[in-house]
């Protein structure tokens, strides 16, 4: 049954967040920080710490749920639940009754999954993700050894298994698919590179293609931001098989109403954990001015909770880990 709001702690639950393409979007982390089966060059939560294929019960179910029935108890506005977080969230094995939960109690939010991919279209997962909204897996090489480049897979997995994972999810499962593809230039950009995710695409048949470029603090320092020529190259071609968005930076657009809150440090916090930001962001993410954005950074700052990382695109707000 749907908790009463109350003193309940956010641990599991993060936002709500301003997100570049999904809107007003609720976070819900479902594994420890950093567990992936994958370890991208481009990951923005840092090196994956715990490499592992394995599928666990990180969390009680109950306890997700009951953070999510407090929060959602209030009615707020938004646009998706979103599993994501700094880690792969279909290795929690109990993802598929985490969405029946929300769906029984709270079927008029919608719920989203970000994911590498490689597990959706194995063994019992195209079932425990049938009642999502929406699914944007990864798509980021076109071969073997683009794979092991970019996306440095956990022992045993490979490039045919996370393709036949794609294909299979989406004869398995017919929720709306976003496909998105990461462009790296150097590693994944080459005209015989975007043949081959062509050909591959084609196949798979995703509703719409997202693609994505860095945007904030890469793992590797080698990573770059694709240019724009790349990108429209990309667009152009993958565009014959389905409608192709390329994903906009965050902008003053998204934000147009106030989704602070009272909470909003802890807020700022939860978000940092997962992700380094720019203040600018951070107000931007948040529907605040930048003023209060500074400040609430200062008082986190004073608080020794988080600290400030210069990178080659900014001054990034980043967790004190202890
Ligand atoms: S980008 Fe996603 S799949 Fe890749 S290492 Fe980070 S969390 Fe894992």
């Amino acid at each position: 049954m749907p908790q009463k709001p109350g003193n309940i702690i956010f641990r599991r639950v993060f936002g709500p967040v301003r997100s570049r393409r999904l809107g007003i979007s609720l976070g819900v982390d479902l594994i420890p920080p950093k567990t992936c089966n994958q370890n991208c060059v481009y990951c923005e939560a840092g090196k994956t710490g715990d490499l592992t294929n394995e599928r666990g019960e990180f969390f009680p179910p109950s306890e997700i749920l009951d953070e999510l029935f407090a929060f959602l108890s209030s009615g707020p506005k938004l646009d998706f639940i979103t599993f994501s977080g700094a880690g792969e969230p279909t290795l929690y094995s109990k993802i598929g009754e985490v969405i029946s939960g929300i769906k029984e109690n709270f079927p008029e939010y919608k719920i989203c999954l970000l994911t590498n991919g490689i597990l959706i279209g194995h063994g019992s997962m195209p079932d425990e993700l049938r009642l999502l909204d929406l699914i944007i897996p990864s798509l980021d090489a076109s071969d073997e050894d683009t794979f092991q480049k970019i996306n440095r897979p956990a022992k045993g997995l490979n490039f045919e298994y996370l393709k036949n994972s794609l294909t299979m999810f989406r004869k398995r499962n017919q929720v709306e698919m976003w496909l998105e593809l990461f462009i790296v230039p150097g590693a994944n950009d080459s005209d015989s590179s975007l043949k081959n995710f062509a050909e591959i695409i084609s196949v798979i048949k995703p509703d719409k293609i997202q693609l994505n470029g860095l945007d904030r603090p890469a793992f590797e320092s080698w990573v770059k931001k694709a240019d724009a020529e790349t990108v429209l190259k990309f667009k152009g071609e993958l565009e014959k098989i389905c409608p192709v968005e390329i994903i906009p930076k965050l902008t003053a657009e998204f934000c147009s109403s106030e989704s602070g809150g009272a909470d909003i440090k802890e807020k700022i916090l939860r978000l940092v954990s997962r992700r380094p930001c720019t203040a600018e962001e951070i107000s931007l993410i948040f529907g605040i001015d930048a003023m209060r954005a500074d400040a609430m950074i200062l008082e986190l700052l004073r608080a020794k909770k988080v600290s400030f990382e210069k990178m080659d695109r900014g001054v990034f707000v980043v967790p004190n880990r202890k």
